[in-house]
This record gives structure tokens, sequence and C-alpha cells, in this order.
């Protein structure tokens, strides 16, 4: 099937939508924010398809001078080290830990309920330092499998691993209410309610982009709210190509300017991008529509320094 227009995938009342959006964003632009939207390429790598598509993801990073945040299981990092550190041993890159193995440390409603205690404290202790073995600098970062529409709020024997880890910042809140896609574009917090002042949450936005293609074959499926907070952030069917998919990007980083937030971070899988997408074409129409916004790319790491101070 061929490409389709914006307004056919994303709905009838996009086209004003965006179009209001990015003209808000331009006025910004033009000099009188006080604050700038950040917008972090982030990468949760986790399969063994991961390696030959961060080949072409990294290539596209350095062509284009953009930073990202690689978060790794560390069963994938066990199993390439001499690949995975070529590949991202560059100060353009935040290497962070996914867990060791992708299991679950909470409850969520559509993946799964979370591991017993011993196998939690593994795997945010055993990714850690592996990582940071490898690539010889502090691992600040943890996104856990698969997120939750709440993040860590309420979890105090995660949080005391993490603390006790020495993470800085987790990125676990990435559903949206009722474990509902899109993830909306929330703002950091730290977990000071639950004790842990000192710990950073940098959520993710948007949608899982291997649920836009059924990649995870879940085929049609209760995901949406109703009413949704976001409809704008709802295409009306699966994308089909990478300008489909930039399609759902750009409305999240228009929105993210157009509010003001913090940051912008769609939450990426190499392998699913991949697989849609070989040649990468994306990735290339995102970074071109961030410089145009004229959003301040950098690392998790660099946000999570950016709120500390
Ligand atoms: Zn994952």
């Amino acid at each position: 099937m061929g490409r389709i227009s914006r307004r056919k995938l994303m709905g009838g009342a996009l086209g004003a939508a965006v179009l209001a959006s990015l003209a808000q964003s331009q006025a910004e632009a033009s000099g009188t924010r006080q604050t700038r939207t950040r917008y972090i390429a982030a990468y949760d790598t986790e399969s063994p398809a991961c390696l030959a598509a961060c080949r072409k993801v990294v290539a596209v990073h350095k062509k284009l001078e953009m930073p990202a945040t690689f978060f790794i299981t560390g069963t994938t990092l066990e199993a390439n080290i001499k690949e995975y550190k070529t590949l991202l041993a560059d100060p353009l890159f935040e290497v962070a830990s996914h867990t060791w193995s992708h299991k679950l440390l909470c409850d969520n409603a559509l993946c799964g309920p979370a591991v017993a205690a011993d196998e939690k404290r593994e795997e945010i202790f055993k990714a850690k330092a592996l990582i940071e073995n490898v690539f010889e600098k502090p691992c600040v970062g943890l996104r856990p499998a698969v997120g939750f529409d709440k993040g860590f709020r309420g979890a105090v024997d995660v949080l005391t691993f993490v603390r006790e880890a020495g993470f800085r910042y987790v990125s676990s809140l990435l559903w949206g209410p009722d474990c509902s896609m899109p993830a909306l574009i929330e703002v950091p917090f730290h977990y000071g309610a639950d004790g842990f002042t000192d710990l950073w949450e940098l959520p993710g936005h948007g949608w899982h982009e291997n649920l836009l293609k059924n990649h995870n074959q879940w085929g049609a499926r209760r995901l949406t709210l109703w009413p949704s907070p976001m409809p704008e952030g709802i295409p009306t069917r699966f994308v089909e190509t990478p300008s489909d998919e930039f399609e759902v990007n750009r409305i999240f980083l228009e929105k993210a300017l157009g509010t003001n937030k913090p940051h912008l971070s769609l939450i990426w899988h190499p392998w699913s991008l991949h697989a849609f997408d070989p040649q990468m074409k994306m990735l290339e129409l995102t970074f071109a529509h961030v410089r145009r916004l004229g959003l301040v790319a950098c690392t998790y790491a660099g946000l999570c320094q950016h709120m500390s101070s």
C-alpha cells in the first residue's frame, strides 16, 4: 500500500492541531522562550537482532552528530561485548541499563507480573556492573523492562535497590493512564514522596514504536483511553511507512515544544526499527525535524544533570 496522507493516518482534526502547534513553536523559537525543550533519542536494546540494527542507528547518529542514550540489557551486551563497545563507546552516547535480562520489576497490566525480590535485585545490580566494567564509566540510569503507568511510585522495594545500586535516575514512566498508549508528555520528577529525593524519574513519551507496527503481534487491543487525553497522538491504524511513523513522532515533538515541556523522548527499539525501516529513514526525518524546531539534543544523563542542578 502506498503512502497515506497525514490527515488520513492521524484523523481529521490533526492537520489544524499540528499547524497551530508549529506556529506556536516557531513563535517561541523566535526568542521569547525562557527554557528550552530537550530532545533525547533513546533505544531499548534488548535482543540479538539489536546488534545489526545498532550499527545502522549509530551510523545515522554519527553522521548527524545527534546524541543518544542506549538502554541495554546485560544479556544483550554480554553476548557481543566487543561489538557494542566499538559501537557505543563514543562521547555522543550514554550507555545505561535496561535490566539484566528484561524481567519485570513491577506488575504491568498488559505485560505481566513482577518477579521475586532476589530476581529484582539481580536485574538492577548485575547489568549496571557489566556496563561499568565494559565502558569504564558510571552507569547512572535505569530503564526497566516494559515500563509502568505510574513509574516506580509506591515501589519502595525497587527504589531501595535502585538507590543502593547507585543509579541517579530511572526512566520507568512509559505508559499513559491505566496502562494506555500513548505515554503522555510527562515531566521529570523525583521520588521524594516515597522517600527518595535524590532519585529522578525521567519519563519516556509517545508510543512504544513496536506497538505502532504490530511487531508484538498483539493485533487490535484495548490500548487507548476514551476520552483520550491526547487524541491527536493516536493514529487511525498501524503505521506502514517510515513517513507514517515520522508523522506520529512530529505530533509529540511539536506538542512538547508548544507546551514548553522540559524534554521529549520517544520509546524506540533497535530490533523493531530495523525490521520496519532498515534504511533508518524515520530517524533522519525525525532528527531533521528536531533541528528544525530548535530542540536541544542531549542524553538522559544530560537531562538528569540539568534537573539536579
Ligand atoms: Zn525493553
